[in-house]
């Protein structure tokens, strides 16, 4: 399932077609013919993203939520539409070329009026990646918490838009046994993950890919050129030695979900 950094990407290149522009919407598959018939010819103010929640805002008022899932994605497209399509939108104005957006596969995608926003987000923690996400809302949701740090990390009401691949990176760099009951982690160590989780998921979105690896612990020049096979310390790892200490990564549950570390760092 794609990240929060996925998401700011994605509202990023929308902004870019969409922001301020008149736009045509329509369901060449034909399952959301009526919300597509509401947004289309409306002005598009902006997308914006809250954890892995994908908002547009158009002139009238009305809302489009998007929830990508595990398989949806949302891709600039060609003149015709290729498979089952949702939602396209195209940015047509004559003396600009035109452009395709196809929504294909998502868990939710619907059109609401202006509380949508507010209806979806209240249930939501902070967004590292958000202005308005707050480092100490953070801290006080996770002590909240007696579940192991690793499943409170998944939990988008602790804090939005970290999947599985995040989880398991921050609690390796930061030396986090995943079990450690949530409410028993020192608030300055709290501090400290949401700051790294705000450096990482800027570096997400800049890369467009999660790269976690210091480039100085593989000699690398920088983040961006750290190859895929690289870019991780422990998740999908098992068995491979630890980066930092050679031990072999070892794989384990957490919260329901597929977890790794190195018992030595960690
Ligand atoms: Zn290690």
């Amino acid at each position: 399932m794609p990240e929060g950094h996925t998401i700011h990407r994605l509202a990023r290149d929308l902004n870019r077609t969409f922001r301020a522009k008149r736009v045509e919407a329509s369901s060449p598959q034909g399952r959301f013919e009526a919300g597509a018939a509401r947004l289309d010819g409306q002005r598009c103010c902006e997308f914006e993203a809250w954890g892995k929640h994908l908002f547009a805002l158009f002139d009238q008022g009305d809302v489009l939520h998007v929830h990508l899932g595990l398989i949806g994605k949302f891709r600039k497209a060609g003149e015709d539409p290729v498979g089952a399509v949702r939602l396209r939108l195209t940015h047509n104005e004559a003396g600009s070329k035109t452009t395709h957006w196809d929504l294909r596969g998502p868990m939710v995608c619907t059109v609401g009026g202006p509380d949508l926003v507010e209806d979806v987000t209240a249930k939501l923690g902070p967004d590292p990646l958000r202005k308005d996400g707050d480092i100490e809302e953070f801290v006080a949701r996770v002590r909240r918490k007696r579940v192991a740090i690793g499943a409170a990390l998944l939990d988008q009401s602790v804090i939005a838009g970290i999947g599985n691949v995040y989880r398991a990176e921050f609690l390796f760099i930061l030396g986090i046994d995943p079990r450690t009951p949530a409410n028993q982690i020192e608030e300055d160590d709290l501090r400290t993950l949401w700051k790294l989780a705000v450096e990482q998921l800027r570096r997400g979105v800049r890369l467009n890919r999660i790269v976690t690896v210091d480039p100085a612990d593989i000699g690398a020049p920088d983040a961006r050129s750290i190859p895929n096979t690289e870019r991780l310390y422990v998740y999908k790892r098992q068995g491979a030695p630890c980066r930092t200490c050679a031990t072999p990564i070892e794989e384990f549950d957490v919260g329901g979900r597929k977890m790794w570390e190195c018992t030595t760092c960690q």
